[in-house]
Formats: C-alpha cells, structure tokens, sequence
C-alpha cells in the first residue's frame, strides 16, 4: 500500500512507485498506456527490488551471514541496488561488470564503496563472462554469498509479491496488458504471473530488443538473435531460470531506433528523462495497445516499466559523439 506514513528505515524506500499515465504514447496507441516508475527507486532502477529480495531470500535460509558478502555479475544496476542495500544492512559488496557499460554505472559502483571488477564482454559460453566470473569470486571469497540474479528465482517472486501486486492496486484491477522487456527476466515472469494470478485475460508480452533471442523462442520455439542493440541491462539469449514458465501470449521485436524515439518523445514532451531499456519498453506497450484494440477489446489499458533513469546514461544515449560513433540518431536539440 502506498502511504505518506514516514517509512521506517531507507530499505523501505524501495518499491511502491508511482504509476503514470504517459499521454503521448497513449494517443499513439489509442488507448491508455501506463509506466510504473521505477527509476523512482532509492537506486533509481528496477533492479533495487531484485536486490533486495534475493539478499532476504538469503537471510531467510540462512545462507548469508551478519556481515558476510554479496557477489554478483550484473549490469550494474543490480548491482547499485545491492550496494545500497548491503550498505543499510551491514554487507559487503563485490560487482563484476563487463567494461563497455555506461561510465556513470562504473563511478556509481564505485562511490558507493562497491568493490568492482571489470571483465571484457564475452559470449555466456566464455568461462570469463561475468556471470561465470562472479559466481567463481563468490566460492573463493570467505563469508560469501553469489547473488545469481539470473537464476535465482528469489528475483522473480519479489516481483510477483510487490511490482505485480502494486501495479494490479493502482489500476484498481482494470488492466488488459502488461509488456516489458527482459533481463534475468525476473520482471516480465514476476509481473506476469502475478497478475495472471488475478486475472487470466491480462495479456502478457515480451518486448525484445534486437540481438536478443526471445522474440524467436517465444514466436517459434527456437532461441535466435538478429541484429544488436545498445541498450543496457536487457537482450537475453537463453532461459533463464526466473524465465521458466514465464506466462507469454505474445511478443514484439523493437530496435534501438524505435526505443530512442520514444526516450526522445517521453523526455521532451512529459518530462520523464529515462534510459533506453524504458523507450523499448514503450514502444512494446504502444504495439501491445494497437494489438488489443484490433482484437475487439473496448478501452484496453496497458501497463509497462520505466526501469531507471536517463541520468546514468548521459555520457552515452544523451551524448551527440556516442549516438553518431553507433549509427544511431542525434537528438534534435543534441545537434550543435
Ligand atoms: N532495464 C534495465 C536498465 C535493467 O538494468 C534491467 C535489469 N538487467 C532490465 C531493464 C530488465 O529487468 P529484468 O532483469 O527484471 O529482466
């Protein structure tokens, strides 16, 4: 429940965002089109629900130990959300990321006493993917614990028991379709059997971005990438365990191009400054919106995620050199 009531420690900060009506995608789709705000977070992304619920999932079983360690491979808001939660609780933390994230993310890490270890970006199947690397730090490290967002299903209930739970309260359970892209996955499975929990008609669909291989294993059963993308913290190319079992009755494919329009569109025309990951979401929220008003339902109301802020990406997506240094569009009032 969302309450003004002060909250009892900055842990519970986390969560309980705010939802929005995003006027220009709505009129896009014709019909309402939703963001839940998730770069409202103390973290100022999604991932800071995640990080918490995997590091009480440890606590809970015992696994983790008053001031022991959390190690995790991550895209670095995972692991911003991990350090501040550490932080609070009294653990450390230790992130490896792979060195071609934004700069923001590496300074972030680092300003909040993370220790962070760089790796060059690698195929899963290189033993030294940063996954794979974390996991290894973790056994050798003493008092340790490998968060493992991926697999860890502790991620995916944190989803299904608040960010579904919230979203379902805050329409007041008029809702016709949820859509977001995946990570771990853990957003898009926790959001969608939540709210399928609660009503079986809301449609669920996966927004991939290029160079990800869900849109073919959902669309035809067989994992598949084409292109790339830019976008950060999304594009997965296997099943991941949060994915298992994720309820999908469709999907959409989005380029760079179509999500930077939106992140265009969102900023200045409603003032919402968000990362890419957000764009392609939206762009997947107003086809997912089309689709339902084609197939006959009558004022359908889609929700989607805005999953962190515009401002850890300034060096990158809001910068005119590294936009045209990737093919990709320049801004209008980025253009000198
Ligand atoms: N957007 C951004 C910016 C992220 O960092 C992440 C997490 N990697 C996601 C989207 C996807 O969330 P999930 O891991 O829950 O699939």
């Amino acid at each position: 429940m969302i309450t003004n009531i002060p909250r009892k420690d900055a842990i519970e900060l986390i969560g309980n965002t705010p939802l929005v009506l995003l006027q220009s995608a709505s009129e896009a789709a014709g019909c309402e089109i939703y963001g839940k705000c998730e770069f409202a977070n103390p973290g100022a992304s999604v991932k800071d629900r995640a990080a918490l619920g995997i590091i009480r999932d440890a606590e809970a079983s015992g696994e983790l130990k008053p001031g022991g360690t959390i190690v995790e491979g991550t895209a670095g808001n995972t692991g911003i959300g991990i350090a501040l939660v550490a932080n609070a609780l009294g653990y450390k933390t230790i992130i490896v990321m792979p060195d071609n994230q934004s700069q923001e993310k590496m300074d972030t890490l680092r300003a909040l006493g993370a220790q962070l270890v760089l790796v060059p970006p690698t195929k899963y199947s290189d033993c030294n993917h940063f996954v794979h690397t974390s996991r290894r730090l973790a056994e050798e490290t003493e008092g340790a614990i490998w968060a493992n967002q991926f697999d860890n299903t502790a991620n995916r209930k944190v989803h299904i028991e608040t960010t579904a739970a919230e979203i379902w309260d805050q329409m007041e359970g008029r809702i016709d379709g949820f859509t977001c892209a995946a990570g771990t996955g853990g957003t898009i499975a926790g959001v969608g059997l939540g709210l399928k929990e609660r009503d079986e008609n809301v449609q669920i669909a996966l927004t991939d971005p290029h160079g990800a291989a869900l849109y073919s294993y959902f669309a035809e059963g067989e994992l598949k990438s084409e292109g790339t993308s830019v976008a950060e913290g999304i594009g997965q190319g296997r099943i991941t365990g949060n994915l298992e079992g994720a309820p999908i009755d469709t999907q959409f494919r989005i380029s760079d191009e179509e999500g930077l329009e939106w992140v265009a569109r969102l900023l200045r025309e409603e003032g919402i400054c968000l990362g890419l990951s957000s764009g392609i979401n939206v762009a997947g929220a107003v086809a997912l919106g089309k689709q339902l008003v084609a197939d006959g339902r009558e004022d359908p109301r889609v929700v989607t995620v805005l999953c962190d802020t515009g401002f850890r990406y300034l060096s990158s997506l809001y910068n005119a050199k590294w936009l045209e240094s990737k093919g990709l569009p320049v801004f209008d009032w980025l253009k000198s």
